[in-house]
């Protein structure tokens, strides 16, 4: 071979290398795009998912007042009042009749603690929008319920929680189950009533 094209030769090997570095450049950078895409559309969808459930919350509460509105209205005018709200008013038992009470209400202990076995279930007291809390120092797992009346319920030291934060609980229904997380010293239900800012003594609104 003679020196040019020797020469020519270098070159062309250079000026490929370059080319083949630059295009796995792109390439590697096209990828990298690709991905950010796709976590982009990702968390759209947990956004949108999010979105349609408390849409789906919504829905729920505004059924549920429609349907005790009309009830109301169509209930004659002196049986209205007794009627009013009972739905909203934690007036029954938040375990079943077994459960013992093994302390009862005080300044010092503003709710009363109901000695169950584990896995007892736990029923929401009054229908209302849940708030659900996990590992409280105090009381575990704790749910929170709002009443729309100036009541709100207090569930302590669950084992488990069958709810969810912004869902709707009827009354009656099986929201959780006894435990004895937090700061506990055997399975029971901490269960305190808030009316206007103030807490009772949840035995003066049970019926049983
Ligand atoms: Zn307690």
């Amino acid at each position: 071979m003679n020196k040019p094209c020797y020469y020519l030769l270098i070159i062309f090997l250079i000026i490929s290398v370059i080319f083949l570095m630059d295009f796995m450049k792109i390439k590697k950078e096209l990828a990298l795009l690709k991905q950010k895409q796709t976590i982009t559309e990702t968390n759209n969808t947990a956004q949108s998912n999010e979105m349609k459930q408390q849409t789906d919350n919504l829905k729920d509460y505004k059924g549920i007042l429609e349907k005790y509105i009309k009830e109301q209205n169509s209930q004659p005018d002196n049986q209205r009042e007794s009627n009013s709200g009972s739905r909203f008013i934690p007036d029954i038992r938040p375990v079943s009749e077994e459960a013992v009470i093994s302390q009862t209400f005080s300044a010092s202990h503003p709710g009363i603690d109901l000695a169950a076995s584990t896995g007892t279930e736990i029923i929401a007291t009054a229908a209302g929008r849940v708030e659900a809390y996990e590992n409280d120092d105090y009381f575990g797992n704790l749910l929170v319920l709002e009443h729309f009346n100036g009541y709100y319920t207090y569930y302590g030291h669950l084992e488990q929680i069958y709810t969810a934060t912004g869902r709707f609980a009827e009354k009656g229904e099986v929201i959780g189950t006894v435990g004895s997380t937090g700061f506990s010293t055997g399975p029971h239900l901490h269960y305190s009533i808030q009316k206007d800012g103030l807490f009772i003594d949840p035995l003066s609104l049970m019926k049983r």
